[in-house]
């Protein structure tokens, strides 16, 4: 089985399978034999395969799910691509800058994300800064990420992902409020989630809303929509005639910002 071989002054040697193509890297300590990493990776030959045929499967469904993808030279954040500059610190952080921009996603003390890729967050009164208000952010030069020194790849996306949680939490706790308002329609709860075929879900029995992060990608008229399209199967199960029509009455440019999610 191949692999790619990196050399550290760790005393264990370290496995991963890397997305989004699966490739194996190996971090071994210096001394360690070819021979005993050649046998270490053998020995854990049916985990490796295991793990690519996971990452081909949610490769092959489209979307591709954040949690797995490696964070790469540029960001789209609200529809709008950003350089991404990784800088070591004392902790995460992730904020807009240059441009006359300077404003924190999030800062996180804790060595765990919340939840950035587990269960449903839910989302309570608490308070998310706001960053995509009134366009503040879209003269942003680029967007930095600060990480701890020697944290893995995984503990940074994990915190990347809570940030990018963060800002579609806040951007709900803005917008709910207004459509529950003008459609008349309420929801007893909100919750975010990294999801990989939908935008968005609607238990109408427990009147429960979910929220793909992965709209935080897209502008911000597109989770507005998705908030609209889930309100109204609070009024209408399916998506035939009658729903369509509360959607005219609601939002009348739906169709022109569900094409935005196509493209
Ligand atoms: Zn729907």
């Amino acid at each position: 089985m191949d692999y790619e071989l990196q050399r550290k002054s760790i005393k264990n040697v370290y496995l991963r399978v890397k997305p989004p193509d699966g490739r194996v890297v190996v971090t071994a300590p210096r001394r360690m034999s070819a021979v005993a990493i050649d046998a270490f990776v053998a020995s854990r030959r049916t985990w490796i395969e295991k793990q690519q045929a996971r990452l081909r499967e949610q490769a092959a469904k489209g979307i591709g799910s954040a949690a797995d993808e490696r964070l790469g030279d540029t960001v789209m954040l609200w529809g709008k691509t950003y350089p991404l500059r990784v800088v070591e610190g004392k902790s995460y952080a992730l904020r807009f800058e240059g441009g006359g921009a300077n404003e924190a996603i999030g800062a996180n003390e804790a060595n765990e994300a919340n939840g950035a890729n587990g269960a449903n967050g839910a989302i309570g009164a608490g308070e998310s800064p706001r960053v995509n208000g009134a366009g503040k952010t879209e003269a942003a030069a680029e967007v930095v990420f600060t990480v701890r020194a020697s944290s893995t790849d995984e503990q940074r996306l994990a915190h990347f992902n809570g940030f990018l949680r963060e800002m579609v939490v806040a951007e709900i706790q803005h917008l709910a409020p207004i459509w529950e308002e003008r459609t008349g329609l309420h929801a007893k709860e909100w919750r975010t989630r990294f999801m990989t075929s939908r935008w968005g879900s609607c238990s109408i029995q427990a009147r429960r809303i979910c929220i793909n992060v992965q709209l935080v990608h897209y502008p911000p008229e597109c989770l507005e929509y998705v908030i609209v399209h889930e309100l109204a199967h609070l009024a209408e199960r399916t998506h035939g005639p009658r729903f369509q029509a509360l959607m005219d009455t609601f939002l009348p440019d739906w169709r022109r910002r569900r094409a935005l999610l196509k493209a």
